[in-house]
């Protein structure tokens, strides 16, 4: 049973199907004090524990008064996102809520592995390698493949909203934070949603209208930061990052790009295009040559095993598969 979208005027769903608990968190759960899992502007994450069942989650409360302003409709509208991705595992899941006078609290599924912002911003020596952002990426994009095929788009892709369940091993990541995600359907237009200004898409900064194609403008920022480690439109004040990003003011002469796959800097050039229409969309990127499985075990048949010791007769070598490392 999925929840029926239903929408006002500015793409915020609101019929939601989990119960509102008005209870005290505290009485199923151990909040445990100290550290926050994390902390926005207008919530705080804390890590807890269910004591019927000894499992982790994270509770993030939500103040329902913004800036002398009701936002509980905004707070129901995230938790109608979370249920219509409920069943898709690269959305974090939703397991309870509680409501009390001033906050709602969401209880999420932990993701253990924390913000993949941290081994964006890290020594390169223990950042990403490119496969694993090429497995990660790949997982995004079928993430937001599925909340675009769904009608949503999350306008806030940023690696503080990509989570990953494990950090050694890398797991698997989780796209959390629906806080500005807007329903669209064609027909109704919106606009004026500010995300985070290094990942805004240059519509938002004109007021055009927004779409799917807003969220894929971040994810090729989101691309270039966890390749190289630089935020490619980051000016030294809000102003002069608006101004790369209305210029397209990007380099790709990095270094740190030199050494990537040759297909690695084309991917990310189907998606910073100015124009929405012609960025890749993520069903899209996801067929890119970059995001192509490099690993193909491929059993020798018969034939083409009689074919290869031909070959090798002939003196003639084929190179097979890539020559990447997938230790
Ligand atoms: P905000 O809307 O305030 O940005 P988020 O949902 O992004 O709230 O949560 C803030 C931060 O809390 C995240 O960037 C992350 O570091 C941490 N966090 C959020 N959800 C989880 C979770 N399910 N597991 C672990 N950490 C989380
Ligand atoms: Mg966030």
């Amino acid at each position: 049973r999925r929840c029926e979208p239903r929408e006002n005027r500015s793409g915020l769903l609101r019929e939601i199907r989990t119960t509102i608990r008005t209870e005290s968190l505290t009485e199923r759960y151990d909040v445990i004090p100290g550290k926050e899992l994390g902390r926005g502007k207008f919530a705080v994450v804390r890590k807890c524990v269910e004591r019927s069942s000894g499992r982790t989650f994270a509770a993030k409360y939500l103040r329902k008064r913004r800036k002398g302003q009701d936002c509980r409709s905004d707070i129901l509208h995230e938790i109608c996102v979370l249920e219509l991705a409920a069943s898709c595992p690269r959305v974090i899941d939703l397991h309870e809520v509680y409501e009390t006078s001033n906050e709602m609290v969401l209880v999420l599924e932990y993701a253990a592995g924390g913000e993949i912002f941290s081994q964006c911003v890290a020594d390169r020596d223990e950042a990403f390698s490119e496969l694993e952002v090429k497995r990660l990426m790949r997982q995004i994009l079928e993430g937001i493949s599925f909340l675009h095929q769904n009608n949503v788009v999350h306008l806030d892709i940023k690696p503080q909203n990509i989570l990953l369940t494990s950090c050694s091993p890398l797991g698997d990541i989780k796209i959390v934070d629906f806080g500005l995600s807007r329903w669209v359907r064609g027909g109704q237009e919106i606009r004026e949603i500010m995300g985070t200004p290094e990942y805004v898409a240059p519509e938002v900064l004109n007021y055009e209208p927004i779409s799917s194609a807003t969220d894929m403008w971040s994810i090729g920022v989101l691309a270039y930061v966890m390749l190289t480690g630089i935020s490619p439109f980051l000016g030294n004040s809000k102003q002069e990052t608006f101004l790369n990003i209305s210029q397209i003011d990007i380099s790709y002469s990095e270094e740190e790009l030199e050494t990537l796959e040759v297909s690695a800097v084309p991917f990310i050039q189907t998606l910073l295009v100015k124009e929405p229409e012609a960025r890749a969309s993520a069903e899209s990127a996801l067929q890119h040559p970059w995001l192509q499985l490099e690993l193909v075990l491929k059993l020798p048949d018969p034939l083409s095993a009689c074919q290869k010791s031909h070959d090798e007769d002939q003196g003639l070598l084929r190179a097979e598969g890539h020559d990447e490392d997938v230790s």
